[in-house]
């Protein structure tokens, strides 16, 4: 049977993994979220005290690393890193920071790629990040290019991490966002960018349900259905 590719792109605090995640569960299809895959790295280079801008430290390390990604019982994505399970600490908010800046490596991208494309080649899949519809999967069937306004996207952020129990006031948020947008888009290798046959979605103004509603109905126009 033909595997499906749904690639979203987009800006730290879109919404891309909520929306993903929920958009893949009504398909049927699995959720892979790559930002967990470069936290895993990042992980590695903050534990380890490993300086996460110094490229030839942290590609010198990769030999040392293994990072898989396995689905809990509940349906969950869960990250590996030397058979450890991290699924919880690389969401701490330092590691957002590293994750960042590891990922602007070479090394680090291509290591990682291949297990990426792999996903996608064996299953119907809805896989975000930031280079998704141009790198991983360029053949994706259908691309998104999901992004909302600095204010809104750290104003969700700021909730979600209150919801963790790690509450950071919005300034800090905001300052944040900024900051991982400036380096996600001017990054050399792989920067984040619109596909150029992705279909953009501006959820500033939508919630949830309509965000979610707007993807589904693109996912069926460009799939006739499926
Ligand atoms: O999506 P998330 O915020 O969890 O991603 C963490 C970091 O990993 C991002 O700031 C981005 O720099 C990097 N990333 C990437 N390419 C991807 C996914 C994430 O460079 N496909």
């Amino acid at each position: 049977m033909e595997t499906i590719r749904i690639a979203i792109d987009g800006p730290s605090g879109a919404g891309k993994s909520t929306l993903a995640r929920s958009v893949a569960a009504k398909l049927g299809y699995l959720y892979v979220d790559t930002g967990a895959i470069y936290r895993t790295i990042g992980y590695y280079a903050y534990t380890r005290g490993v300086d996460p801008g110094d490229e030839d430290a942290v590609t010198g390390s990769l030999p040392e690393i293994s990072v898989a990604l396995s689905y809990g019982e509940d349906g969950l994505q869960h990250m590996q890193l030397n058979g450890e399970d991290v699924t919880e600490e690389i969401r701490l908010p330092e590691i957002s920071r590293f994750a960042s800046a590891v990922s602007a490596h070479p090394g680090v991208r291509a290591f990682l790629l291949e297990m990426q494309r792999k996903l996608g080649r064996e299953n119907s899949v809805v896989m975000d990040g930031r280079d998704i519809g141009t790198v991983v999967l360029p053949d994706a069937q259908v691309k998104i290019f999901l992004t909302a306004s600095p204010e809104a996207r750290a104003e969700r952020r700021r909730l979600e991490l209150e919801r963790r129990g790690t509450p950071q006031p919005f300034a800090r948020v905001l300052q944040d966002i900024r900051e991982r947008d400036w380096n996600d888009t001017h990054r050399a290798a792989a920067p984040l960018r619109q596909a150029e046959d992705a279909v953009l979605l501006d959820t500033t103004d939508l919630n949830f349900e309509e965000s979610e509603a707007a993807l589904l109905a693109l996912i069926r126009e460009r799939t006739g259905g499926a």
